[in-house]
């Protein structure tokens, strides 16, 4: 039931908004001990350089064992954990174990490749966010090259002073900056005017679109040359056949990512290359 969360589609019936009520109530207590009980864990999911096929990247992507309900999905516990104020603790637990896991697979003598981390826009406006960052990257030892912070345009979004300096600062401490679900939001471009982001990632609604729709093609070739001229790197979201695929190269997408190359997984599932020679 827990999947409606979120979504806005309640339904004008006591029993129902009572469910959702217990229901977000017990998943905010839940959060309150989760980070000490290990109940979190983070799966990734490779983004591949589509000219060839190297993983040029890993997107970890949370979940949450718990106790009574199972593994829930971030869209059942993160929208919540960002209206309790949860998601800075969580967030930070996130960016330590994705790039402690990164750093491992360096010291493995895997060709290196970035994380990229999703990061809530409440994380985003905190006073002291880039130097939890910055002290996160030091303690694991980390270069900052090889992480990469996604970004999503959201309603909640406010065009705040705090939020502007703390993605200058974040460039120049050599975070790179995604923007995520591209093309969904509402201020996509007036944000491509004010800052210079990395990359942006297409949203997988206009990648499935591809297939039978017209619209679908013309959209995301046109998301794809809007990148290229703005000096942008741009990653296709849910690829997950052959069309999409031939269509993206055609149309030279940088990268791509979707279950048609990889599920997200545990670290441990990975069949990752190795460099002849280790580097880091
Ligand atoms: P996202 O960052 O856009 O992540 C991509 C989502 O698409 C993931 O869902 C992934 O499992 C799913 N996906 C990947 N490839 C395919 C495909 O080929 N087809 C389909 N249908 N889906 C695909 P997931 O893991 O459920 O995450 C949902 C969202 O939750 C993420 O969207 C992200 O916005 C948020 N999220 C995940 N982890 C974190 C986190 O650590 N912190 C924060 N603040 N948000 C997170
Ligand atoms: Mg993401
Ligand atoms: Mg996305
Ligand atoms: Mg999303």
């Amino acid at each position: 039931y827990s999947k409606r969360y979120g979504k806005n589609n309640y339904t004008i019936y006591s029993e129902e908004l009572d469910h959702e009520a217990n229901y977000k109530l017990t998943i905010e207590k839940g959060l309150k001990s989760a980070v000490t009980n290990n109940e979190f864990v983070l799966h990734y999911q490779p983004i591949i350089d589509l000219q060839t096929g190297e993983v040029i990247g890993m997107e970890a992507l949370i979940r949450w064992n718990h106790p009574q309900f199972g593994l829930l999905s971030p869209d059942q516990f993160i929208p919540i954990s960002e209206e309790s104020g949860q998601i800075i603790s969580i967030g930070k637990w996130v960016l330590s174990m994705a790039c402690t896991q990164n750093k491992k697979w360096q010291e493995e003598g895997h060709p290196p490749f970035k994380i990229a981390v999703n990061i809530s826009t409440i994380q985003l406006q905190q006073q002291n966010f880039v130097e939890t960052v910055a002290k996160i990257l030091e303690e694991v030892g980390l270069d900052s090259k090889w992480l990469e912070l996604e970004v999503t345009e959201s309603i909640l979004m406010e065009d705040t002073e705090q939020l502007k300096e703390n993605l200058a600062k974040l460039k120049k401490l050599g975070v790179s900056i995604a923007i995520d679900d591209f093309g969904t939001g509402y201020t996509s471009l007036s944000y491509l005017r004010q800052f210079s982001f990395d990359r942006v990632k297409i949203d997988r609604s206009f990648i499935n679109d591809i297939v039978g729709d017209k619209n679908g093609k013309t959209i995301t070739a046109t998301i794809i040359s809007l990148a290229q001229k703005l000096n942008m790197g741009v990653i296709a979201e849910g690829v997950e056949d052959d069309v999409q695929l031939s269509f993206l190269k055609k149309e030279k997408c940088d990268a791509g990512q979707g279950y048609y190359f990889s599920r997200p997984l545990p670290a441990d599932l990975h069949r990752l290359p190795r460099s002849e020679i280790t580097t880091v």
